[in-house]
């Protein structure tokens, strides 16, 4: 089917598509709380005589049952993170529509994406586009706290050629993204009263030296698509009281990482910097909380090569080839082997801020891509 056909069907039912993205957001799907998001989700794809799974709320829906070994895999995540703490001037879980724009928690990051998706598949369904066992929908849970519970958990029975998530690009092909490491560090001195400071060991000034030589270091190493690493110490706590000297301070590191590197290297770097203060009889013990993987995926590889032409026959020109800075569940699949890119609605610097909003004309562009991304997979396989 031609996309210009199956573009003019989206716009033709734009407002049913607004309708869908401001359903999402009224649900308040703070991590943890996607339990009504998910019977939403799963109900839109029985109406459409999809079968439907729920494995601990993530949804996974296709034409054929049990479907494990789509071509193509859809994904996107149904949780938010929470809107207290920032000024709206909108009601973050009430939508509202003002200049072509959609208001709320979550329209950027990323209901409007999910929306797009199922929007898409809704629509093909319509015009009689089987999709049968060539398309997988899933929309998981907790990808804002780490996506082991979301993805993380449902990848192990899958086996996708390829996939798409649709976390906010700005409508551009993301190839990849750097991976964080977040580290703990403990610093252990002696204490001593406040009043006879030389017979302590100040846990504070040696992490303060310590995060000072974390923030002078120079990366050696660079990659052609995703530049440097970075790091960023962004929490600490130390001391009990002003007159105590502290004989323990915590800080947290935030390691963005590329390809280049490996657990080990990261850590073993880590260790150099911080143990030249160990010199002078203080322990740091350092913590690897979580660790995420970087992200590259060649743009020779097929979902690259067939988001490019269903956009370009979308648009009408070429979309840029992109990276992002935040990590996203794409390493899950990544890691099994599952060629992923991330393309959706919504400007990058959208997500998690007050105000955020989705424009009513990405999210029809968005899914018209999907849908014409979809047509070209099942055309693809019928040739094969
Ligand atoms: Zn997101």
């Amino acid at each position: 089917m031609e996309t210009k056909k199956i573009k003019q069907a989206i716009i033709d039912k734009k407002d049913e598509l607004i309708a869908l993205t401001k359903d999402l957001i009224r649900f308040e799907s703070i991590s943890g709380k996607e339990d009504e998001i998910s019977e939403y989700i799963q109900d839109f794809f029985k109406e459409i005589n999809f079968y439907v799974r729920s494995i601990d709320k993530n949804v996974l829906a296709s034409e054929k049952k049990d479907n494990k070994d789509a071509r193509l895999i859809l994904n996107g995540h149904m949780d938010v993170v929470p809107a207290e703490n920032f000024s709206w001037d909108y009601p973050p879980f009430d939508p509202q529509i003002i200049d072509e724009k959609i208001y709320g928690r979550g329209s950027c990051d990323m209901k409007g994406g999910l929306a797009s998706m199922m929007f898409a598949i809704k629509i093909l369904h319509g015009l009689g586009i089987d999709m049968g066992s060539d398309i997988l929908f899933t929309a998981t849970v907790e990808e804002e706290t780490g996506g082991v519970n979301g993805t993380g958990k449902i990848v192990g029975s899958l086996n996708g050629e390829m996939c798409v998530i649709a976390e906010p690009t700005d409508l551009g092909i993301c190839i990849g993204h750097k991976g964080s490491n977040i580290y703990e560090i403990t610093v252990k001195g002696r204490s001593a009263h406040g009043s006879m400071p030389q017979l302590g060991k100040n846990a504070i000034y040696y992490a303060a030296r310590m995060i000072i030589a974390l923030e002078d270091f120079k990366f050696s190493i660079e990659d052609d698509l995703l530049g440097q690493p970075t790091m960023n110490v962004g929490k600490i706590s130390g001391g009990t009281r002003v007159n105590v000297v502290p004989d323990r301070c915590v800080f947290e590191l935030d390691r963005r990482t590329i390809p280049e590197e490996t657990s080990k290297s990261v850590l073993d770097e880590l260790n150099r910097i911080v143990n030249r203060e160990k010199a002078n009889g203080v322990e740091a013990e350092i913590k690897n909380i979580i660790e995420m993987l970087p992200v590259k995926v060649s743009t020779d590889e097929m979902i690259v090569r067939l988001l490019k032409k269903s956009t370009k026959d979308v648009f009408g020109y070429e979309r840029d080839i992109t990276t992002m800075d935040g990590c996203t569940d794409a390493r899950f699949f990544i890691n099994k082997n599952i060629p992923t890119v991330i393309f959706g609605p919504g400007k990058k610097d959208c997500a998690h801020v007050s105000n955020e909003f989705i424009e009513i004309n990405d999210l029809v562009y968005a899914s018209s891509s999907f849908a014409s991304l979809i047509t070209e997979v099942v055309k693809n396989n019928k040739k094969n």
